[in-house]
């Protein structure tokens, strides 16, 4: 592979393009109208516009996008997460187009891509699942008749189902109807597909993932857990590696069923096995499988910030037909390592998202730290996308470590002209709870309903704490050093050691 195309935008393209440029491959962009001044479209070699901002006219139009590969003369396409890189006719599209699509086959897409499908290949090769009815007899009658053997609450899930979408808590036997309507209802309009499932509603279980990676000569190893229970509306926003619960022995049986479970699928490339983990009344814990993603995991760099690899040229190795390069046993973890998602989100409206313009960026850096993003100071920030701005990774030797570094890194964090989550993250590291490593999936709903920004400072304050920051010398030295203007009289070349402080 000598060009590779990225049908994707933001901080993820910018992730593929670092790697293609290690590799030695020249990157190649798309972008609709609203990215036209994004960071990831100066990086590449070449970039070519695929529509107007709506997804559904750009990033998810897969004919345009292979004509901008064709046209680029592209040998492979990278489609990062989200938008197509779930989709089973792209990746046949690729083939097609005699183009290498770094992701698993078409058929694996398809197949775990359906729940209900990807659930009875696990049961049959021995992965444990959580109970509930996968059947295709989708009559009212035979669903309620499930719904009361398996007893609630219970969980009804859309079989095409992702992001949280065409899924309701049901959690006694008069809301059971309701909740299958509406369910079915978003099930078809959101993905084509009505068909639903039931399943068991495991209370306060933790969200435990294994990353594997398969190859295309039968192969396939993991590179350990990373917990994801902090949800806020079933989207993770903190994912650490190892998670505070994993025992050695329990580590090694999830690990082979999550390995089990790519096996299952001849997988080949970067995958997701995920699991729910539920704790005994003895202590002990039980896990059931959960669903696969087949691609690039947002929270990837977790994996690679502990274990030393770099899965995004892993997998353009694999897709390039090499076997893996190295055996389960040479794969080594070490210490503690926690993302957290940097949101353009407004705290005060109910976390809706905030755009307009970032009048001032400035990334948090340091030993152990890794910040993912694809914005810079400048960007507009557009009601068209997914409102992530940036990824904050930290390492450390151990999970306190590795707290207090985030926590930190975090409060470095500096962001003016669009409101974001900074300020909820820190008060959710700050909490004993977290701290302890008591986590499950409903932790924000347990500690944090009652949330609000700290609005005691007011606002003159925040201004002149801002206008303190931008003016800083660490600061007036970025601001000077693109300061083209020529004005002798710039504030940023005069500064000096004034500061605006309260009196
Ligand atoms: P989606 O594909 O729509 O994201 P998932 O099946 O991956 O749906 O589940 C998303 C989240 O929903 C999980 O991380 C967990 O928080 C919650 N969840 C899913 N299934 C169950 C269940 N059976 N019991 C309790 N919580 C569940």
């Amino acid at each position: 592979m000598k060009r590779i195309l990225i049908a994707n935008r933001g901080e993820i393209a910018v992730r593929i393009i670092r790697a293609c440029r290690e590799m030695g491959i020249s990157p190649v962009a798309v972008y609709s109208d609203a990215d036209q001044s994004s960071p990831f479209v100066a990086l590449a070699d070449a970039a070519y516009r695929i529509g107007p901002g709506p997804a559904a006219e750009s990033y998810l139009c897969i004919d345009r996008i292979i004509d901008a590969a064709r046209i680029s003369g592209a040998d492979g396409i990278h489609p990062g997460y989200g938008f197509l890189s779930e989709n089973a006719d792209f990746a046949r599209a690729c083939d097609r187009a005699g183009l290498a699509f770094i992701g698993p086959s078409g058929s694996a897409i398809r197949s775990l891509g359906d729940k209900s499908e990807a659930k009875r290949r696990m049961r049959a090769a021995g992965v444990p699942c959580v109970p509930g009815y996968l059947g295709g007899d989708q009559s009212q009658a035979r669903l309620s008749e499930e719904a009361r053997k398996l007893g609630y609450p219970l969980l009804v899930k859309a079989a095409a189902g992702g992001g949280g979408r065409g899924m309701r808590l049901v959690s006694s036997e008069g809301e059971l109807m309701p909740g299958l309507d509406e369910a079915s209802r978003e099930a078809q309009s959101a993905f084509g597909d009505p068909r639903l499932l039931l399943e068991k509603y495991i209370q306060h279980p933790r969200h435990v993932e294994f990353q594997v990676f398969g190859d295309r000569h039968g192969d396939a190893i993991h590179l350990f857990e990373r917990e994801c229970s902090i949800q806020r509306r079933h989207q993770k926003i903190i994912e650490e590696s190892p998670s505070p619960v994993m025992t050695p022995e329990l580590r090694s049986r999830m690990a082979e069923a999550a390995v089990t479970a790519a096996r299952a699928f001849s997988y080949s490339g970067a995958g997701t096995v995920e699991f729910l983990v539920e704790e005994q009344p003895d202590g002990s814990h039980s896990f059931y499988f959960l669903e696969v993603n087949t691609r690039l995991q947002v929270e990837h760099p977790v994996t690679e910030m502990r274990t030393g690899t770099d899965l995004v040229k892993l997998q353009i190795r694999v897709a390039r037909g090499e076997p893996l390069p190295y055996c389960q046993d040479q794969v080594q973890a070490s210490g503690h390592s926690i993302e957290a998602r940097i949101y353009a989100e407004d705290p005060e409206t109910g976390f809706l998202p905030s755009v307009g313009r970032l009048a001032h960026w400035k990334e948090p850096s340091g030993p152990g730290i890794r910040v993912d993003s694809g914005v810079e100071q400048g960007s507009e920030i557009s009601p068209f996308y997914d409102p992530m701005l940036a990824k904050l990774i930290v390492h450390g030797e151990d999970r306190n470590e590795a707290i207090g570094r985030l926590e930190q890194a975090l409060l470095q964090f500096e962001v003016l002209g669009v409101r974001t989550n900074i300020e909820y993250l820190i008060d959710i590291v700050r909490h004993p709870a977290f701290r302890e490593g008591r986590t499950h999936t409903g932790f924000l709903e347990e500690h944090f309903s009652g949330w609000k920004p700290d609005t005691s400072i007011p606002a003159e304050v925040l201004l002149a704490l801002a206008a303190e920051a931008v003016t800083r010398p660490s600061s007036r030295r970025d601001f000077a050093t693109t300061d083209q203007s020529g004005d002798a009289f710039s504030p940023w070349k005069f500064g000096g050691t004034w500061r605006n402080a309260a009196s």
